[in-house]
Protein backbone atom coordinates (compact mmCIF):
# COMPACT_ATOMS: atom_id res chain seq x y z
CA UNK A 1 0.00 0.00 0.00
CA UNK A 2 2.68 2.21 0.95
CA UNK A 3 4.42 1.62 -1.84
CA UNK A 4 1.81 2.19 -4.51
CA UNK A 5 0.99 6.05 -2.93
CA UNK A 6 4.35 6.78 -3.03
CA UNK A 7 4.53 5.76 -6.97
CA UNK A 8 1.20 8.10 -7.28
CA UNK A 9 3.27 10.89 -5.93
CA UNK A 10 6.35 10.98 -7.65
CA UNK A 11 4.27 10.36 -11.58
CA UNK A 12 3.92 14.25 -12.05
CA UNK A 13 7.84 14.95 -11.38
CA UNK A 14 8.98 11.70 -13.13
CA UNK A 15 6.11 11.04 -16.25
CA UNK A 16 8.11 14.36 -18.11
CA UNK A 17 11.35 11.98 -18.38
CA UNK A 18 10.62 9.01 -18.22
CA UNK A 19 7.02 6.58 -18.68
CA UNK A 20 6.71 4.66 -15.36
CA UNK A 21 4.22 2.48 -15.79
CA UNK A 22 1.71 2.62 -12.64
CA UNK A 23 -1.19 0.56 -11.83
CA UNK A 24 -4.24 2.53 -10.69
CA UNK A 25 -6.12 1.92 -7.18
CA UNK A 26 -9.44 -0.33 -7.54
CA UNK A 27 -12.68 1.32 -7.70
CA UNK A 28 -15.70 1.06 -6.72
CA UNK A 29 -17.44 2.39 -9.56
CA UNK A 30 -16.58 0.97 -13.03
CA UNK A 31 -15.21 3.59 -15.61
CA UNK A 32 -14.63 3.79 -19.22
CA UNK A 33 -16.30 1.48 -21.53
CA UNK A 34 -17.63 -1.25 -20.16
CA UNK A 35 -19.83 -2.70 -23.13
CA UNK A 36 -16.49 -2.28 -25.08
CA UNK A 37 -14.49 -4.28 -22.84
CA UNK A 38 -17.27 -6.97 -22.14
CA UNK A 39 -17.61 -7.15 -26.38
CA UNK A 40 -13.93 -7.96 -26.47
CA UNK A 41 -13.71 -10.34 -23.97
CA UNK A 42 -16.89 -12.25 -24.70
CA UNK A 43 -15.25 -12.46 -28.45
CA UNK A 44 -12.24 -14.04 -27.23
CA UNK A 45 -13.72 -16.21 -24.48
CA UNK A 46 -16.30 -17.95 -27.13
CA UNK A 47 -13.06 -19.49 -28.83
CA UNK A 48 -11.77 -20.83 -25.46
CA UNK A 49 -12.28 -24.60 -25.43
CA UNK A 50 -14.26 -25.72 -22.57
CA UNK A 51 -13.93 -28.94 -20.17
CA UNK A 52 -16.90 -29.37 -18.68
CA UNK A 53 -16.62 -30.20 -15.26
CA UNK A 54 -20.09 -31.41 -13.90
CA UNK A 55 -22.83 -32.71 -16.52
CA UNK A 56 -25.25 -36.01 -17.20
CA UNK A 57 -25.05 -36.59 -20.74
CA UNK A 58 -27.56 -38.71 -22.48
CA UNK A 59 -31.05 -39.23 -23.80
CA UNK A 60 -34.47 -38.78 -21.48
CA UNK A 61 -35.16 -42.41 -21.17
CA UNK A 62 -32.21 -43.74 -20.41
CA UNK A 63 -32.11 -44.57 -16.75
CA UNK A 64 -28.17 -44.39 -15.85
CA UNK A 65 -28.28 -40.64 -16.38
CA UNK A 66 -28.59 -40.53 -12.81
CA UNK A 67 -28.23 -42.42 -9.83
CA UNK A 68 -31.90 -41.11 -8.51
CA UNK A 69 -34.97 -39.83 -10.61
CA UNK A 70 -36.93 -36.16 -10.15
CA UNK A 71 -39.68 -36.60 -7.97
CA UNK A 72 -42.71 -34.00 -8.83
CA UNK A 73 -41.59 -30.59 -8.11
CA UNK A 74 -41.94 -26.73 -8.88
CA UNK A 75 -39.32 -25.71 -11.65
CA UNK A 76 -38.20 -22.39 -10.94
CA UNK A 77 -38.77 -19.74 -13.55
CA UNK A 78 -35.84 -20.01 -15.88
CA UNK A 79 -35.96 -23.93 -16.19
CA UNK A 80 -39.74 -24.16 -17.32
CA UNK A 81 -40.62 -25.44 -20.95
CA UNK A 82 -42.06 -22.54 -21.27
CA UNK A 83 -38.86 -20.42 -21.47
CA UNK A 84 -38.50 -19.11 -24.84
CA UNK A 85 -34.77 -19.11 -24.71
CA UNK A 86 -35.36 -22.69 -25.16
CA UNK A 87 -36.13 -22.19 -28.60
CA UNK A 88 -32.97 -20.27 -29.24
CA UNK A 89 -31.12 -23.18 -27.88
CA UNK A 90 -33.16 -25.79 -30.02
CA UNK A 91 -32.59 -23.98 -33.15
CA UNK A 92 -28.84 -23.38 -32.67
CA UNK A 93 -28.38 -26.97 -32.71
CA UNK A 94 -30.56 -28.41 -34.75
CA UNK A 95 -32.38 -27.29 -37.38
CA UNK A 96 -35.66 -27.14 -35.81
CA UNK A 97 -38.47 -25.47 -38.53
CA UNK A 98 -40.57 -24.38 -35.66
CA UNK A 99 -41.04 -20.54 -33.71
CA UNK A 100 -42.23 -22.35 -30.37
CA UNK A 101 -41.71 -25.40 -28.21
CA UNK A 102 -45.61 -26.76 -28.64
CA UNK A 103 -46.53 -30.03 -27.68
CA UNK A 104 -46.38 -31.06 -30.89
CA UNK A 105 -43.83 -29.36 -32.25
CA UNK A 106 -41.88 -31.10 -29.49
CA UNK A 107 -42.59 -34.23 -31.29
CA UNK A 108 -40.25 -33.21 -33.83
CA UNK A 109 -37.13 -32.90 -31.24
CA UNK A 110 -38.46 -36.18 -29.78
CA UNK A 111 -38.60 -38.37 -33.42
CA UNK A 112 -34.83 -36.40 -33.66
CA UNK A 113 -33.44 -37.81 -30.78
CA UNK A 114 -35.19 -41.29 -30.94
CA UNK A 115 -33.37 -41.94 -34.07
CA UNK A 116 -30.04 -40.73 -33.02
CA UNK A 117 -30.23 -43.39 -30.16
CA UNK A 118 -31.28 -46.04 -31.63
CA UNK A 119 -28.78 -45.33 -34.11
CA UNK A 120 -26.12 -45.56 -30.87
CA UNK A 121 -22.91 -43.78 -32.68
CA UNK A 122 -21.00 -41.70 -30.55
CA UNK A 123 -21.27 -39.50 -33.41
CA UNK A 124 -24.55 -37.17 -32.22
CA UNK A 125 -23.20 -36.48 -28.62
CA UNK A 126 -19.67 -35.61 -29.75
CA UNK A 127 -21.63 -33.27 -32.46
CA UNK A 128 -23.49 -31.68 -29.27
CA UNK A 129 -20.24 -30.99 -27.53
CA UNK A 130 -18.57 -29.66 -30.92
CA UNK A 131 -21.69 -27.03 -31.24
CA UNK A 132 -21.42 -25.68 -27.64
CA UNK A 133 -17.41 -25.63 -27.92
CA UNK A 134 -16.85 -28.08 -25.27
CA UNK A 135 -13.69 -29.86 -26.02
CA UNK A 136 -14.25 -32.94 -23.17
CA UNK A 137 -17.17 -33.63 -20.65
CA UNK A 138 -17.44 -35.06 -17.13
CA UNK A 139 -20.48 -37.51 -17.22
CA UNK A 140 -22.18 -38.35 -14.10
CA UNK A 141 -23.54 -41.66 -14.64
CA UNK A 142 -24.57 -44.60 -12.97
CA UNK A 143 -22.57 -46.39 -15.91
CA UNK A 144 -21.14 -45.40 -19.33
CA UNK A 145 -23.40 -46.17 -22.33
CA UNK A 146 -22.32 -46.98 -25.70
CA UNK A 147 -22.93 -43.89 -27.16
CA UNK A 148 -20.91 -41.78 -25.52
CA UNK A 149 -17.38 -41.15 -26.62
CA UNK A 150 -14.77 -42.16 -23.64
CA UNK A 151 -12.18 -39.63 -25.80
CA UNK A 152 -14.47 -36.97 -24.52
CA UNK A 153 -16.68 -37.79 -22.14
CA UNK A 154 -15.26 -38.77 -18.53
CA UNK A 155 -16.97 -41.04 -15.90
CA UNK A 156 -17.90 -39.86 -12.63
CA UNK A 157 -19.84 -42.46 -10.76
CA UNK A 158 -21.85 -42.19 -7.83
CA UNK A 159 -21.06 -43.59 -4.10
CA UNK A 160 -24.14 -42.51 -2.20
CA UNK A 161 -25.56 -46.21 -2.64
CA UNK A 162 -22.87 -47.38 0.02
CA UNK A 163 -24.30 -45.20 2.97
CA UNK A 164 -27.73 -47.27 2.27
CA UNK A 165 -27.37 -50.72 2.95
CA UNK A 166 -29.25 -51.52 5.63
CA UNK A 167 -33.44 -51.31 6.04
CA UNK A 168 -34.37 -47.98 4.69
CA UNK A 169 -37.85 -47.63 6.05
CA UNK A 170 -37.77 -44.70 8.27
CA UNK A 171 -35.62 -42.76 5.59
CA UNK A 172 -38.34 -43.63 3.08
CA UNK A 173 -40.83 -42.45 5.66
CA UNK A 174 -38.73 -38.95 5.85
CA UNK A 175 -40.85 -37.63 2.92
CA UNK A 176 -42.47 -37.69 -0.53
CA UNK A 177 -38.90 -36.96 -2.25
CA UNK A 178 -36.82 -39.39 -0.55
CA UNK A 179 -39.63 -41.99 -1.13
CA UNK A 180 -38.46 -41.89 -5.03
CA UNK A 181 -34.81 -41.26 -4.36
CA UNK A 182 -33.60 -44.26 -1.16
CA UNK A 183 -35.25 -47.55 -3.55
CA UNK A 184 -33.06 -46.22 -6.07
CA UNK A 185 -30.39 -46.00 -4.03
CA UNK A 186 -30.69 -49.36 -3.00
CA UNK A 187 -30.88 -50.38 -7.04
CA UNK A 188 -27.18 -48.97 -6.95
CA UNK A 189 -26.05 -51.01 -4.14
CA UNK A 190 -27.19 -54.06 -5.52
CA UNK A 191 -25.53 -53.24 -8.78
CA UNK A 192 -22.47 -53.14 -7.18
CA UNK A 193 -22.77 -55.92 -5.33
CA UNK A 194 -23.79 -57.85 -8.62
CA UNK A 195 -20.41 -55.98 -10.13
CA UNK A 196 -17.73 -57.57 -7.60
CA UNK A 197 -20.40 -60.84 -7.48
CA UNK A 198 -21.81 -60.64 -4.15
CA UNK A 199 -25.16 -62.00 -3.09
CA UNK A 200 -25.50 -60.54 0.31
CA UNK A 201 -24.02 -58.00 2.36
CA UNK A 202 -20.48 -59.69 3.57
CA UNK A 203 -20.47 -60.44 7.29
CA UNK A 204 -17.99 -58.48 8.56
CA UNK A 205 -18.14 -54.33 8.66
CA UNK A 206 -14.10 -55.02 7.64
CA UNK A 207 -15.65 -57.30 4.37
CA UNK A 208 -18.05 -54.12 3.47
CA UNK A 209 -15.49 -51.09 3.21
CA UNK A 210 -13.22 -53.99 1.14
CA UNK A 211 -16.51 -54.67 -0.88
CA UNK A 212 -16.25 -50.32 -0.68
CA UNK A 213 -13.19 -50.04 -1.85
CA UNK A 214 -13.13 -52.76 -4.62
CA UNK A 215 -15.32 -51.16 -6.35
CA UNK A 216 -13.83 -47.73 -6.72
CA UNK A 217 -10.63 -49.68 -7.90
CA UNK A 218 -12.71 -51.14 -10.53
CA UNK A 219 -15.00 -48.08 -11.26
CA UNK A 220 -11.95 -46.21 -11.73
CA UNK A 221 -10.15 -48.98 -14.01
CA UNK A 222 -13.06 -48.72 -15.77
CA UNK A 223 -12.47 -44.93 -16.66
CA UNK A 224 -14.08 -43.91 -13.28
CA UNK A 225 -12.11 -40.31 -12.72
CA UNK A 226 -14.11 -39.19 -9.66
CA UNK A 227 -16.52 -40.12 -7.10
CA UNK A 228 -20.07 -38.21 -6.85
CA UNK A 229 -21.96 -37.82 -3.63
CA UNK A 230 -25.41 -36.85 -3.90
CA UNK A 231 -25.95 -36.78 -0.06
CA UNK A 232 -27.20 -33.50 0.52
CA UNK A 233 -30.45 -35.08 -1.04
CA UNK A 234 -30.62 -37.88 1.37
CA UNK A 235 -29.51 -36.47 4.46
CA UNK A 236 -27.61 -33.76 6.57
CA UNK A 237 -23.99 -32.54 4.97
CA UNK A 238 -22.63 -32.73 8.27
CA UNK A 239 -20.45 -35.59 8.93
CA UNK A 240 -19.27 -36.53 12.49
CA UNK A 241 -16.11 -38.89 12.94
CA UNK A 242 -17.25 -41.63 14.84
CA UNK A 243 -14.79 -44.24 15.98
CA UNK A 244 -14.31 -47.18 13.30
CA UNK A 245 -15.75 -49.76 16.17
CA UNK A 246 -18.98 -47.95 16.75
CA UNK A 247 -20.09 -48.01 12.95
CA UNK A 248 -18.22 -51.60 13.29
CA UNK A 249 -21.57 -52.35 16.34
CA UNK A 250 -24.03 -50.92 14.18
CA UNK A 251 -23.21 -52.88 11.16
CA UNK A 252 -22.96 -56.37 12.85
CA UNK A 253 -26.10 -55.34 14.14
CA UNK A 254 -28.49 -54.32 11.02
CA UNK A 255 -26.52 -55.54 8.23
CA UNK A 256 -28.92 -59.05 8.13
CA UNK A 257 -32.29 -57.47 8.87
CA UNK A 258 -33.58 -54.69 11.78
CA UNK A 259 -34.12 -51.34 11.10
CA UNK A 260 -31.83 -48.91 12.65
CA UNK A 261 -32.69 -45.46 14.34
CA UNK A 262 -32.47 -42.28 12.90
CA UNK A 263 -29.12 -41.81 14.99
CA UNK A 264 -27.34 -45.10 14.36
CA UNK A 265 -27.95 -44.91 10.43
CA UNK A 266 -25.94 -41.22 10.41
CA UNK A 267 -23.76 -42.76 12.67
CA UNK A 268 -22.74 -45.88 10.46
CA UNK A 269 -22.95 -43.23 7.40
CA UNK A 270 -20.17 -40.60 8.82
CA UNK A 271 -17.52 -43.22 9.30
CA UNK A 272 -18.34 -44.44 6.16
CA UNK A 273 -18.50 -41.20 3.99
CA UNK A 274 -14.87 -40.27 5.59
CA UNK A 275 -13.33 -44.00 4.32
CA UNK A 276 -14.61 -42.82 1.33
CA UNK A 277 -13.32 -39.32 1.73
CA UNK A 278 -9.98 -40.98 2.47
CA UNK A 279 -10.17 -43.82 -0.51
CA UNK A 280 -10.34 -41.00 -2.92
CA UNK A 281 -7.12 -39.45 -1.78
CA UNK A 282 -5.42 -42.69 -2.01
CA UNK A 283 -6.58 -43.63 -5.17
CA UNK A 284 -6.63 -39.93 -6.87
CA UNK A 285 -10.40 -40.12 -7.11
CA UNK A 286 -11.39 -36.50 -6.80
CA UNK A 287 -14.38 -36.28 -4.16
CA UNK A 288 -17.48 -34.70 -6.18
CA UNK A 289 -20.48 -33.17 -3.96
CA UNK A 290 -23.86 -31.81 -4.71
CA UNK A 291 -23.28 -28.41 -2.70
CA UNK A 292 -26.73 -26.47 -3.83
CA UNK A 293 -30.24 -26.29 -3.83
CA UNK A 294 -31.27 -29.76 -5.19
CA UNK A 295 -34.35 -30.65 -7.27
CA UNK A 296 -37.55 -31.78 -4.90
CA UNK A 297 -39.32 -29.34 -3.36
CA UNK A 298 -38.42 -31.05 -0.47
CA UNK A 299 -35.23 -30.64 -0.66
CA UNK A 300 -34.08 -28.79 2.94
CA UNK A 301 -31.61 -26.44 2.34
CA UNK A 302 -30.09 -26.16 5.99
CA UNK A 303 -29.27 -29.73 5.79
CA UNK A 304 -27.90 -29.28 2.23
CA UNK A 305 -26.04 -25.80 3.47
CA UNK A 306 -22.26 -26.04 2.30
CA UNK A 307 -20.74 -24.97 5.18
CA UNK A 308 -21.75 -28.62 7.03
CA UNK A 309 -19.04 -29.50 5.14
CA UNK A 310 -16.09 -27.45 6.99
CA UNK A 311 -15.04 -29.58 9.52
CA UNK A 312 -14.49 -32.33 6.83
CA UNK A 313 -12.76 -30.17 4.24
CA UNK A 314 -10.54 -28.53 6.19
CA UNK A 315 -9.27 -31.91 8.31
CA UNK A 316 -5.75 -31.46 7.94
CA UNK A 317 -6.06 -35.58 7.68
CA UNK A 318 -7.70 -35.32 3.94
CA UNK A 319 -5.39 -32.90 2.44
CA UNK A 320 -4.30 -35.53 -0.38
CA UNK A 321 -7.86 -35.72 -1.27
CA UNK A 322 -9.17 -33.29 -3.78
CA UNK A 323 -13.10 -31.47 -3.15
CA UNK A 324 -15.19 -29.95 -5.61
CA UNK A 325 -18.34 -28.78 -4.31
CA UNK A 326 -20.42 -29.03 -6.54
CA UNK A 327 -23.13 -26.29 -8.08
CA UNK A 328 -20.86 -23.73 -5.84
CA UNK A 329 -23.17 -24.04 -2.51
CA UNK A 330 -25.78 -21.46 -4.21
CA UNK A 331 -27.75 -19.64 -2.88
CA UNK A 332 -24.77 -19.81 0.20
CA UNK A 333 -22.25 -18.40 -2.73
CA UNK A 334 -20.89 -15.56 -0.25
CA UNK A 335 -19.40 -18.40 2.58
CA UNK A 336 -18.41 -21.17 -0.31
CA UNK A 337 -15.98 -19.28 -1.71
CA UNK A 338 -14.03 -18.96 1.80
CA UNK A 339 -13.87 -23.07 1.83
CA UNK A 340 -11.15 -22.44 -1.19
CA UNK A 341 -8.77 -21.43 0.49
CA UNK A 342 -7.70 -25.16 1.19
CA UNK A 343 -5.61 -26.02 -1.54
CA UNK A 344 -7.24 -29.55 -2.05
CA UNK A 345 -10.62 -27.73 -2.61
CA UNK A 346 -12.28 -26.79 -5.32
CA UNK A 347 -15.76 -24.63 -6.54
CA UNK A 348 -17.72 -25.77 -9.99
CA UNK A 349 -20.55 -23.45 -10.97
CA UNK A 350 -22.55 -25.99 -12.21
CA UNK A 351 -26.73 -25.75 -12.25
CA UNK A 352 -26.41 -22.05 -11.15
CA UNK A 353 -26.13 -21.21 -14.73
CA UNK A 354 -29.52 -22.18 -15.57
CA UNK A 355 -31.27 -21.84 -11.86
CA UNK A 356 -30.87 -18.35 -12.83
CA UNK A 357 -30.18 -15.88 -15.34
CA UNK A 358 -26.59 -14.29 -16.43
CA UNK A 359 -26.99 -11.40 -14.26
CA UNK A 360 -27.16 -13.27 -11.15
CA UNK A 361 -24.83 -14.88 -11.90
CA UNK A 362 -22.19 -12.07 -13.16
CA UNK A 363 -22.24 -11.47 -9.09
CA UNK A 364 -21.48 -14.84 -8.12
CA UNK A 365 -18.70 -15.05 -10.65
CA UNK A 366 -17.58 -11.84 -9.87
CA UNK A 367 -17.37 -12.19 -5.99
CA UNK A 368 -15.44 -15.72 -6.44
CA UNK A 369 -12.87 -14.84 -9.05
CA UNK A 370 -12.11 -11.70 -7.47
CA UNK A 371 -11.37 -13.93 -4.49
CA UNK A 372 -9.71 -17.55 -5.34
CA UNK A 373 -10.22 -17.28 -9.31
CA UNK A 374 -7.53 -20.28 -9.59
CA UNK A 375 -10.18 -22.72 -8.02
CA UNK A 376 -13.34 -21.57 -10.16
CA UNK A 377 -14.70 -24.50 -12.64
CA UNK A 378 -17.34 -24.51 -15.24
CA UNK A 379 -19.82 -27.34 -14.83
CA UNK A 380 -23.17 -26.77 -17.23
CA UNK A 381 -24.70 -29.59 -14.89
CA UNK A 382 -26.53 -30.54 -18.86
CA UNK A 383 -29.62 -33.22 -18.08
CA UNK A 384 -32.49 -34.03 -19.28
CA UNK A 385 -34.57 -31.97 -17.52
CA UNK A 386 -37.78 -32.36 -20.29
CA UNK A 387 -37.90 -32.93 -23.99
CA UNK A 388 -37.29 -29.42 -24.74
CA UNK A 389 -34.74 -28.92 -22.00
CA UNK A 390 -32.80 -32.33 -22.33
CA UNK A 391 -28.90 -32.44 -21.85
CA UNK A 392 -28.40 -31.36 -25.35
CA UNK A 393 -29.94 -27.84 -25.02
CA UNK A 394 -29.13 -27.75 -21.07
CA UNK A 395 -24.86 -27.69 -22.62
CA UNK A 396 -26.23 -25.18 -24.84
CA UNK A 397 -27.51 -22.90 -22.24
CA UNK A 398 -25.28 -23.44 -20.10
CA UNK A 399 -22.61 -22.75 -21.85
CA UNK A 400 -23.85 -20.12 -23.35
CA UNK A 401 -24.87 -18.10 -20.14
CA UNK A 402 -21.67 -18.70 -18.43
CA UNK A 403 -19.34 -17.24 -20.87
CA UNK A 404 -22.21 -14.27 -20.70
CA UNK A 405 -22.00 -13.94 -17.23
CA UNK A 406 -17.87 -14.52 -17.26
CA UNK A 407 -17.59 -11.69 -19.89
CA UNK A 408 -19.47 -9.56 -18.09
CA UNK A 409 -17.85 -10.17 -14.67
CA UNK A 410 -14.73 -9.70 -15.81
CA UNK A 411 -15.72 -6.26 -17.50
CA UNK A 412 -16.64 -5.07 -14.64
CA UNK A 413 -13.37 -6.43 -12.83
CA UNK A 414 -10.97 -4.35 -15.83
CA UNK A 415 -13.67 -1.12 -15.55
CA UNK A 416 -12.78 -0.93 -11.80
CA UNK A 417 -8.87 -1.14 -11.95
CA UNK A 418 -8.94 -4.74 -10.30
CA UNK A 419 -6.87 -7.08 -13.63
CA UNK A 420 -5.93 -5.72 -16.90
CA UNK A 421 -7.70 -7.35 -20.00
CA UNK A 422 -5.02 -9.87 -20.49
CA UNK A 423 -5.26 -11.15 -16.62
CA UNK A 424 -9.12 -11.19 -17.36
CA UNK A 425 -8.58 -13.81 -20.79
CA UNK A 426 -5.93 -15.91 -18.05
CA UNK A 427 -8.41 -15.86 -15.76
CA UNK A 428 -11.38 -16.73 -18.36
CA UNK A 429 -9.08 -19.84 -19.64
CA UNK A 430 -8.68 -21.02 -15.99
CA UNK A 431 -12.30 -21.06 -15.23
CA UNK A 432 -13.57 -22.21 -18.23
CA UNK A 433 -10.59 -25.43 -19.20
CA UNK A 434 -7.47 -25.12 -17.42
CA UNK A 435 -8.43 -24.72 -13.50
CA UNK A 436 -10.37 -28.20 -13.57
CA UNK A 437 -9.14 -30.18 -16.82
CA UNK A 438 -5.65 -30.19 -14.37
CA UNK A 439 -7.07 -32.87 -11.06
CA UNK A 440 -7.46 -35.62 -13.96
CA UNK A 441 -5.55 -37.67 -16.23
CA UNK A 442 -5.69 -38.25 -19.60
CA UNK A 443 -8.17 -40.05 -21.14
CA UNK A 444 -6.92 -43.82 -22.05
ZN1 LIG B 1 -25.75 -32.84 -11.54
Amino acid sequence: MKQKQIQWMLVPFLSAAVVVPVWPQSRALPSGDVQGTYQRLLEKIKSIKIFDHHAHPGFGDDSDVDAQATPPEHLPFRQRETNPELVIAVKALFDYPYADLSAEHMRWLQERSNKAEKEGSTGYWDRILDECGIESSVANRVAMSGYLNPQRFRWVFFVDSFLFPFDNKLVIAENPDEGVYIPLQEKVLHRYMRQVSLNQLPDSFDGYLKFVSKVLEENQKNGGIAEKFEAGYFRSLYFSDPPRETAAGIYQKFHSGGVPTAEEYKTFQDYVFRYLVREGGRLGLPVHIHTAVGEGDYFSLRKGDVLNLENVVKDPRYLNTTFVLIHGGYPYFREVIWLAAMKNVYIDTSEIETLVYPSEMKNVLKLWLETYPDKITFGSDAYPYSAALGSEETYWLGVYSARDALAAALAEMVASNEVTEDKAIEIAHGYLHDNAIGLYPPPH
